[in-house]
């Protein structure tokens, strides 16, 4: 008898100890449902965290406060990507070294997205002979700027994620159709502004990234850069023609890119009666900007008080 008690507690034990070990295996699984992410830059950051919310876990690529152009991917950066379930950047023009880990990427269960697919680029002229030896720099990338593009790229973002997950497709449309209000909403401000102002064009002594941003709401623009990223020093005579530019049309404001120290756009300032502002191309953002919540759409919205400034 008490063999046959011992076996069957050994027996109970052991069950019990199966359902222990499935229950372990099913909060496991339930911690790894949320789909894993990583991006390139700030704008993908932020829209596909606003979509997924608590379905996502996402990791942004660029370390805070980095130059996102000459940016250069590390192996963790590699593995990180193989080992997540989508890597979103913006295009091929915007970040090729992104191009680059896309092409390598080996597993098959990464999905890849380039959230500014399908969205028309604008070439903008350069007024120096240099520029022609760096053709990609011919087509401007940074799309997101203009708040349509912003809303595209969500798109194309909740599209993708509905795939990966159909069951929370209703989840991410809705989070993402509340978000895509927010930039409608942005979009009509900003263009109110720009109607209800005493001028017409900006002035910018720094990185030059604007270009769909002036283009969506008609606005005049001077600029001493020629592009964004290596190379696009102003000359000195371009220099000469912005602080003219300045002290002809009296112009209040000229700007400089976030994570720049502006000295040409404060040298101007000083041979001028002008003011330096930052507006911020949302490339990346810093540590503090990322505790602080920032989003892209608080951002605009501090580029848009800058900009009443510049504009009155
Ligand atoms: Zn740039």
């Amino acid at each position: 008898m008490k063999k046959i008690i011992a076996v069957l507690l050994t027996f109970f034990l052991i069950i019990g100890a199966i359902f222990v070990a499935l229950g372990n295996v099913n909060k496991n699984n339930q911690q790894t449902e949320k789909i894993t992410i990583v991006t390139s830059l700030f704008p993908e950051y932020d829209f596909v965290k606003q979509i997924g919310k608590d379905k996502v876990d996402v990791k942004i690529l660029l370390p805070p406060g980095t130059e996102s152009h000459t940016y250069e991917p590390t192996p963790k950066d590699i593995v990180s990507i193989n080992e997540a379930d989508m890597f979103i950047y913006t295009s091929n023009q915007m970040e090729p070294w992104a191009e680059k880990i896309a092409e390598s990427i080996d597993s098959k269960d990464t999905i890849i997205l380039q959230a500014g697919q399908d969205i028309n680029l604008i070439e903008i002229e350069h007024d120096h002979e240099e520029a022609k030896d760096h053709d990609e720099h011919t087509a401007d990338a940074h799309i997101w700027l203009n708040p349509n593009n912003a809303i595209k790229m969500i798109e194309n973002i909740t599209d993708k994620l509905c795939t990966i997950s159909p069951e929370n497709a209703e989840y991410f449309r809705n989070n993402a159709n509340a978000y895509i209000e927010e930039l409608k909403k942005l979009d009509t401000e900003i263009e109110e502004t720009v109607k209800n102002s005493k001028r017409n064009k900006l002035v910018f002594g720094g990185e030059f990234a604007y270009i769909y941003f002036l283009d969506r709401y008609n606005l005049e623009y001077a600029t001493a850069y020629q592009g964004c990223g290596e190379g696009a020093e102003p000359s000195a005579k371009q220099i000469k023609e912005i602080i003219d530019t300045i002290n002809n049309e009296e112009i209040p404001i000229i700007f400089y890119q976030e994570l720049s120290e502006g000295k040409i756009a404060k040298m101007i300032a000083d041979e001028t009666n002008s003011q330096t502002l930052v507006f911020h191309t949302a490339h990346n953002v810093t540590s503090s900007e990322l505790e602080n919540g920032a989003t892209y759409v608080s951002i605009m919205r501090e580029n848009l008080e800058n900009i009443k400034q510049a504009l009155n």
